[in-house]
């Protein structure tokens, strides 16, 4: 394809885009197929020869299409919202234009340099404190974006691993390692996100997972007794994964209590993970949300949930630049230059040596809409959870199961996790609406997540008489 075709497939894909997101609600919202499906509808090899674009794009609509979940549907409801907005997406496009792999400062300055001053202005929007800023004077922090929070926990755990064994090397200098390793426990809750346990799986470290409270918060109390008998069991503390905004229900660790717990374990690793609910704290009235970060070693959230920024561009902060990268400094010849040392070289702050220029699309989102435009869109979600929420409470067959403080609604049919089971199960059969559930406090629970850009009132009213439809037609054949 030569330029004068990309300029004419390009106008066409961006009106293909259009047409698509504009037309979504005429689909569909999950693809009604089964497993292996689109085997039986490509070819077993590559082509040998080039074929003719029409063609794949026809493919697109025919085959790709029909398996295809459709995340930005008006009644697409379930986990939390892909980010997706026309200036990411365009961002996104220009960095693929340019094709840079930022992995060090000299790779490309400028994919180096952008990455460090959005963060800057994200992490203050958010409210963080200076610390964990890179280019305010006297700071120790900075920010980086990763490929997940799954990661951005991963290599926070790496580094207070690394931090920690350096200190038990330093106490016990003929230890071996591996023992000194078997020592380390890291703290997270129940309702804490898989990846916690995961990133202690890879890490090859114990993982304590302790029971929140009645609200599903893990209390102060509960991590400061857990330490304190593992200690007394040899055990060595190291690392507490916090979630403000859980992924079951969004609720919120009590970070102030257990920051000021952690005071009592000198050098315990304290993350924040917020993937979803760090973004709604560039709101000013929901900054109490984040009561605590100053106890905080970590903070992550993902933009690309709930920022309008497309899918990868997961920011994380940290408290010192020097204990993360110390974990993951690998430096053979190829990869030095002149100015290491007073260059940030993101390689060191992740897994990956190559690196997109993600930074350009949040760029482009935080100037296009302006902190004022992503506080608006934030607040645009939360009105239309708690409309949700009002529809299922004066129904009285149902029940509301979490505090909706953001967008995220949990509720039930009062009944049996079976019943539940079941209605969830028809609705999402039906492809007019889809959910997730989960398992909070033991209990089955429906997730119901605002997450379409431009959702409205009649959108959030139209699901509700969806559920309801469905709700009714099984209550009747249970009563029969
Ligand atoms: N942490 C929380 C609180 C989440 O809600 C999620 C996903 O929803 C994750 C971590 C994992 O995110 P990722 O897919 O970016 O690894």
């Amino acid at each position: 394809m030569d330029s004068t075709e990309f300029r004419k497939r390009g106008m066409e894909m961006v009106e293909y885009i259009c047409n698509y997101l504009e037309t979504l609600n005429e689909r569909r919202v999950t693809p009604s197929v089964e497993p292996g499906y689109l085997r039986h509808l490509l070819p077993t090899e590559a082509p040998q020869e080039p074929e003719d674009w029409d063609q794949i794009m026809r493919d697109v609509e025919d085959k790709i299409m029909p398996g295809v979940t459709h995340w930005q549907h008006p009644r697409f409801h379930a986990y939390f919202p892909a980010g997706n907005s026309f200036p990411s997406i365009l961002g996104d496009m220009l960095g693929d234009g340019i094709g840079c792999i930022g992995f060090s400062w000299a790779a490309s300055p400028a994919c180096t340099e952008l990455e460090t001053i959005v963060l800057d202005w994200l992490g203050k929007a958010i409210g963080l404190p200076d610390h964990f800023l890179a280019l305010k004077e006297g700071s120790t922090g900075g920010g980086v974006i990763q490929t997940s929070a799954s990661e951005c926990v991963l290599v926070t755990m790496l580094a207070a691993r690394a931090q920690a064994l350096k200190r038990l090397k330093a106490q016990h200098p003929f230890v071996e390692e591996g023992h000194l390793l078997s020592k380390l426990m890291a703290y997270c809750s129940k309702e804490a996100h898989s990846c916690v346990e995961k990133a202690a799986m890879i890490c090859f470290v114990k993982l304590r997972i302790l029971e929140p409270d009645d609200d599903a918060s893990l209390r102060g109390q509960t991590i400061y007794e857990a330490m304190e008998e593992d200690e007394l069991q040899g055990l060595v503390p190291f690392f507490v994964s916090t979630t403000l905004g859980t992924t079951g229900s969004c609720a919120f660790d009590n970070l102030p209590e257990i920051g000021k717990q952690l005071q009592r374990f000198p050098g315990v690793w304290l993350h924040v993970d917020a993937a979803y609910a760090g973004n709604s704290f560039i709101c000013p009235e929901l900054k109490p949300l984040l009561k605590g970060i100053e106890y905080a070693d970590s903070f992550n959230t993902n933009a690309n949930k709930w920022l309008l920024t497309n899918f990868d561009c997961s920011t994380l902060w940290v408290r010192d630049r020097i204990r993360l990268t110390s974990a993951l400094v690998v430096d053979p010849l190829y990869l030095k230059h002149g100015y290491s040392d007073a260059a940030i070289d993101y390689r060191h702050w992740g897994v990956p040596l190559s690196r997109r220029f993600r930074s350009l699309k949040l760029w482009f989102v935080l100037r296009s809409y302006g902190i004022s435009g992503l506080q608006h869109y934030i607040r645009h979600h939360i009105k239309l959870a708690k409309r949700f929420e009002e529809l299922v409470l004066k129904d009285k067959r149902f029940e509301i199961c979490n505090q909706v403080k953001l967008g995220l609604v949990c509720f039930r049919l009062k009944g049996s996790d079976k019943l539940n089971e079941k209605l969830l199960s028809i609705i999402n059969e039906s492809g007019k609406l889809h959910m997730v559930p989960a398992s909070v406090g033991d209990r089955y629970i429906i997730r119901f997540c605002a997450v379409a850009q431009n959702a409205t009132a009649e959108d959030i009213d139209y699901a509700w008489d969806i559920i309801v439809d469905f709700a009714n037609e099984l209550l009747e054949k249970e009563q029969h």
